[in-house]
């Protein structure tokens, strides 16, 4: 029987093929359920009985957390849930569905309880109903701990699976990076999120956008990052075919990589500056850094987010230290702190707002909060004497916050000089264009900037009034709309008017198929998340300049998103096609998307 095919959004490229692993403990996942090995029943119960131990000592702990703030009375509630876990007849019944009917001790659980539920729903007293809660509750904490023991299981178990969640969050995809997951399947999500840019830094395949509630922990499924699929339970034919595809896919990457090492150049020998997109030390440390020219975009909040308090100066010095000394005397450009919308830090209490996207978030907090961004050059500018660095201000709305920033700057420096501390006199200072009043402003802003990078991912969410983080309105967030276009080409004008460096860094810089009319638009330097590098530089190598002007021409004049994308799509495939040929031997395979099955 051929298996189900489950669409969603395609978030980071490849295939994988494996067991799935629902992470947020089952009943978003279609529950946990399972039917034991024979044999299996005894370890079950041992596992059961230890997480009923782990949630006893959770409730101990929090019937002594309120004794301790004098809340006595309050905390006899724990004592009394505690007592509901130690009823002997409970337990011995969960025990018995484990050992009769063969369920994993999660599914035993919950049979247990919806029995009981129906008895109590039969009793319309009140107080019995509460009971019933009382009664859930602690053994929901058992729950718990087995999905939790599980959690741990799986960071510590060889097995390699597909790991699928609720939503496609930062703290998932930094959870990956822990080594386990082939693949992440999440319901929620866009291809722009920072979960998204995390899980592309991480180099696994990930579609979002998939809430079949009938995906069943342990089922086999093949995930395709490239079109956005999920193919739940394939036929032996289908599992072969997938197989090989992903094989393909794998050689063809593998031949592409040592292409990648080659400088970025089309093919009338025009050289394009690629950069790497990372969130962190780790990053830098990981990829191989003699496929770029620098790092393009550092964001530094991740510096922030990975910590349980503001990093010090010294701290963030060393890190940025490290990161130029790995770079070997190639570019850095740091993003200075870029927190809020969706990147909060857990140690910083910001106002509840109603669109946080829309207000207290990047260079806005910096600016006012200035102790923060001052502590932040100071450790920029001393590290950058360690190599060539850059800093770029985000989300930035209008000139005076950079003439503000530039005067901050210079504060930091006179400082440092007075103190005698060293560093490098000339840092260029650059914007980031993500709020559309700004790429349209740019002839005002250039002239006082030193360079300029286009924001991609925010300025598509707020050209278009589109959450980029939403499935709701994924389909509607969209890159090749005429109006971004047209917004992307004024900044570029602005830019090469004022002879001032552009780049791109959004995650359009990343898509072999949005590279094409960039590059027509004069632009020649993109950073990307370093997964990306042996694609584009593939294309960019197979394509002329005046043959991508012409493309961005065309693409200006299409009235629609689907027809810009539908002639970028095709045109983008020729030159694919040109330039992979003699890499990939007879038959097209591998990343051709037409030879899907
Ligand atoms: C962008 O908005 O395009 C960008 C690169 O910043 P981030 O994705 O971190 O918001
Ligand atoms: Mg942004």
């Amino acid at each position: 029987m051929a298996g189900r095919l489950l669409k969603g959004i395609p978030v980071s490229p490849g295939i994988a093929i494996g067991s799935l692993f629902p992470l947020d403990g089952g009943d978003s996942a279609g529950g946990p359920a399972r039917v034991l090995a024979s044999g299996e029943e005894e370890v079950e119960v041992a596992r059961l009985r230890a997480a009923v131990e782990l949630a006893e000592a959770e409730l101990d702990r929090l019937r002594g957390a309120l004794a301790a703030r004098g809340a006595d009375r309050e905390g006899q509630i724990f004592r009394a849930q505690r007592a509901v876990l130690h009823d002997p007849s409970a337990r011995e019944e969960i025990e018995r569905e484990v050992r009769g009917r063969r369920l994993n001790a999660e599914a035993a659980i919950h049979a247990f309880l919806e029995r009981y539920g129906r008895v109590l729903a039969e009793v319309s007293d009140p107080l019995s109903r509460e009971r019933l809660a009382d009664f859930r509750d602690p053994w929901l904490m058992v729950v718990a701990a087995l999905r939790r023991g599980e959690r741990e299981r799986l960071l510590e178990g060889g097995d390699r699976v597909v790991l699928f969640a609720e939503d496609l969050t930062p703290s998932l995809a930094a959870f990956v990076e822990e080594g386990r997951a082939l693949a992440l399947v999440t319901a929620r999500g866009g291809r722009f999120s920072h979960g998204a840019v995390l899980a592309r830094s991480l180099g696994i395949p990930a579609v979002a956008g998939i809430s079949d509630r009938r995906l069943r922990g342990g089922a086999t499924v093949v995930v395709n990052g490239d079109e956005g699929s999920v193919l739940v339970e394939p036929s032996p034919e289908e599992l072969a075919a997938s197989e090989r595809r992903r094989a393909d896919r794998v050689a063809l990457r593998e031949r592409l990589r040592g292409l990648a090492r080659e400088g970025g150049v089309t093919a009338d020998g025009e050289r394009v500056e690629i950069g790497a997109n990372v969130e962190g030390l780790r990053d830098i440390e990981e990829f191989d850094r003699s496929t770029v020219d620098g790092v393009g975009l550092f964001r530094t909040e991740f510096v922030y987010m990975e910590r349980r308090e503001f990093p010090s100066e010294e701290e963030q010095f060393g890190i940025y230290r490290r990161a130029l000394a790995a770079m070997e005397g190639k570019p850095i450009v740091f993003r200075t702190l870029d927190i809020g919308g969706d990147k909060p830090l857990p140690y910083f209490t910001t106002p509840a707002e109603r669109n946080p996207v829309l207000g207290w978030r990047g260079l806005r907090i910096s600016l006012q909060w200035r102790d923060l961004f001052l502590v932040q050059l100071r450790a920029i500018l001393r590290a950058s004497v360690h190599g060539p660095s850059r800093i770029l201000l985000p989300m930035v709305t209008n000139l005076e916050e950079v003439r503000l920033a530039r005067r901050l700057l210079a504060e930091v420096k006179g400082d440092l000089a007075r103190r005698g501390v060293p560093f490098a006199p000339e840092v260029p200072l650059g914007v980031m264009v993500e709020v559309p009043a700004t790429a349209l402003a740019l002839p005002h802003l250039v002239a006082e900037v030193d360079f300029v990078s286009l924001g991609t991912n925010d300025l598509v969410q707020y050209a278009l009034a589109v959450d980029r983080d939403n499935a709701w309105v994924a389909s509607l967030y969209e890159p090749f709309d005429p109006g971004v276009l047209a917004l992307l080409d004024g900044a570029a004008k602005a830019a090469l008017a004022a002879g001032r460096p552009i780049s791109v860094c959004g995650e359009m810089a990343g898509d072999p198929v949005a590279v094409l009319p960039l590059l027509g638009m004069g632009i020649r330097s993109f950073s990307m998340s370093p997964v990306f590098v042996a694609e584009v530089k593939t294309v960019l190598r197979g394509v002329r300049s005046e043959e991508a002007e012409r493309m961005r021409d065309e693409a200006l004049r299409l009235p629609t998103a689907a027809e810009v994308r539908a002639f970028l799509v095709a045109k983008e495939r020729e030159v694919w096609a040109r330039e992979t040929a003699p890499l990939r031997g007879a038959g097209r395979a591998g990343l051709d998307p037409e030879a899907a099955t």
